[in-house]
Formats: C-alpha cells, structure tokens, sequence
C-alpha cells in the first residue's frame, strides 16, 4: 500500500480541483490518500465522491495553522468528522483571521508602494481560502521576482513588508478540535520550523501531553536529511510516525505525487494506529 496523508487542492493553496486531485492521485498509483487544505474542509466532499468512483480510499483532513511560542506551526488533523460543531467553529474563527490577515498584508505592501496585490492575490485564490502563496504568485506575476521563494524571503516572511504575524490558535485548542471532530493529529513537516534541539524536544513533550498522535517523519516539503532525527523523536515521545507529499501544484518538482520514501524501520506507521484501521475499514 502506498500512503500520501498531506496535499492540498484550490481549497486553499493548490492548483488542482480537489477531484482532479484524487484522480492524479490514483494515476501515481497511491493507495491510501489524504486531502489536508490550510484552515479548511470545502474540497473534501468533492474529493470523497471522486475517490468512489475511481476507487482510491480517502481519508477527509485538515492542515490548521497554529500560533506556538511566537512561531506559526500546522498541525494535520485526519480522518476528522467535517461536521463536528467543535470543529467547525474553531475553522471559522481561523477563517476570520486569514480574511483580515490577507487585507492587512494587501495594506502593508501598498504602504511601500507594492499597490494592486491584493487584488490579484485574490484573483489567484479564486473560491478557496486566501493563503500567502496566492500573494507569492501575484508578487511574481507583477514583476517583484523570478519565483515563489524568492518573493516569499523578500515580502512575505518576517520583517518584510507584507508579513503580519500569526494570530491563529493554540495548540491546545487544535487538538481539542481534531479530538473532537474523532480525528487523529500530526504535527507537520517539523523540521520547517526552524526550531533549536530544545526547542523541538519542548514542542514534541507539549504536542504529546496534549493528545498529539503522529508527527510527520516523511515529508515532500521538509529535507530529507532530516529523516533519521524525526524517526527517532518519534520514539522516543512515543508518536506514530506519518508521511506525505505535501503536494500543491504539478509544476513544483519537489512535491510529485508518488515518490515518497519509505518511513525508517524503527517507526510506527501512522496507519498502524487502530482508530486509523477502524475507519479504514
Ligand atoms: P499561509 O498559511 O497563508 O501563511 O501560507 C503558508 C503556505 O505558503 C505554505 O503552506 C506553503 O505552501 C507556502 N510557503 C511558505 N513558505 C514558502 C516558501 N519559502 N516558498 C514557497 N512557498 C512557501
Ligand atoms: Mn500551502
Ligand atoms: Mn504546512
Ligand atoms: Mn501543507
């Protein structure tokens, strides 16, 4: 079986409709397969219809964004009732965040002289929820740089003009979301963080102690060097380890879908997990 539990549809920051998603999925020959877009479930009923005709199993997921100790976290929630209350309410306040967030980012850089982004950022985020890569993609499409890395290190990251700090929420309360809407949570790409050791072990205590299950030992947007490390804070903190593409767009080679390596031998798959199996099933 081949699992991809991380990627996102023009739910949020993808390019794909999130059936024609599932359907690039099943072509790369994935099994098992996750739909997790920033702060939102619009796309999932869309992908679960399409993964039942082509026959792909399909986990509903989430990828919320977190604010921890100054710093901005996302934390995957799977296998999540997208009608829970509880849940639901947490997606529209981070929702009303992102909306001020994208308006106050579209002031800031006009402030500088940086005018019309905003606009167009919006024009690239379409019917999904408005993230700083559609902002990325209108800096580009404006002339302010050549790509999506270049603009994000001169815009849209601290101290830059249009960066605006995070104000989402607490760990805590995202667990308490995922928990309640049945979910299974895993924090993502970790080492993306740029988190010292301690740090990193603080986050792992702090995550575990309040219900974490999994962190993401494999993923297509964090380093592969930093694979051994993972794998072995996942032991030691006692979390099942979890793996994805973190796929967005067919044009990033670092994010095809299909090729992801296998998790190290002393990890516990994600999959392993009985609540994940129950609902497999
Ligand atoms: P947001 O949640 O709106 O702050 O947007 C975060 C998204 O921006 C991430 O999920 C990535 O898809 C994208 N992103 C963040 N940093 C970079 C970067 N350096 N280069 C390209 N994309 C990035
Ligand atoms: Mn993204
Ligand atoms: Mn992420
Ligand atoms: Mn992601």
């Amino acid at each position: 079986m081949f699992y991809d539990l991380h990627a996102h549809s023009t739910a949020s920051d993808g390019t794909l409709l999130a059936s024609d998603l599932i359907k690039a999925a099943k072509n790369a020959d994935i099994d098992v397969f996750a739909l997790t877009d920033h702060d939102t479930v619009a796309g999932i009923e869309l992908a679960q219809a399409m993964a039942k005709t082509v026959q792909l199993y399909f986990v509903p997921g989430i990828e919320l964004s977190v604010t921890w100790k100054g710093k901005t976290l996302h934390i995957v929630g799977l296998y999540i009732d997208i009608q829970d209350q509880l849940l639901r309410q947490g997606i529209e306040k981070q929702l009303a965040f992102r909306q001020w967030r994208g308006e106050e980012m579209g002031r800031r850089l006009a402030k500088k002289g940086i005018s019309d982004i905003y606009d167009k950022a919006l024009e690239y985020a379409g019917t999904g929820v408005l993230t700083r890569t559609h902002f990325a993609k209108a800096l580009v499409d404006k002339g302010y740089g050549n790509s999506l890395p270049k603009v994000f290190k001169h815009f849209l990251t601290l101290n830059k003009p249009g960066y605006v700090s995070g104000q989402w929420a607490s760990l805590q309360d995202v667990l308490a979301w995922i928990n309640a809407a049945g979910g299974l949570s895993v924090l993502a790409h970790p080492a993306r963080y740029h988190l010292s050791k301690t740090q990193l072990r603080q986050l792992m205590k702090e995550f575990k102690g309040a219900g974490g299950d999994a962190i993401e030992v494999i993923s297509g947007s964090q380093i592969r060097k930093e694979v051994p490390t993972l794998a072995a804070l996942a032991k030691k903190y006692d979390l099942y380890a979890s793996q994805g593409s973190d796929f967005h767009d067919p044009q990033y080679p670092w994010t095809r879908l299909g090729y992801l390596p296998t998790l190290p031998e002393q990890c516990k798959p994600i999959w392993q997990h009985e609540r994940f199996i129950h609902c497999f099933q």
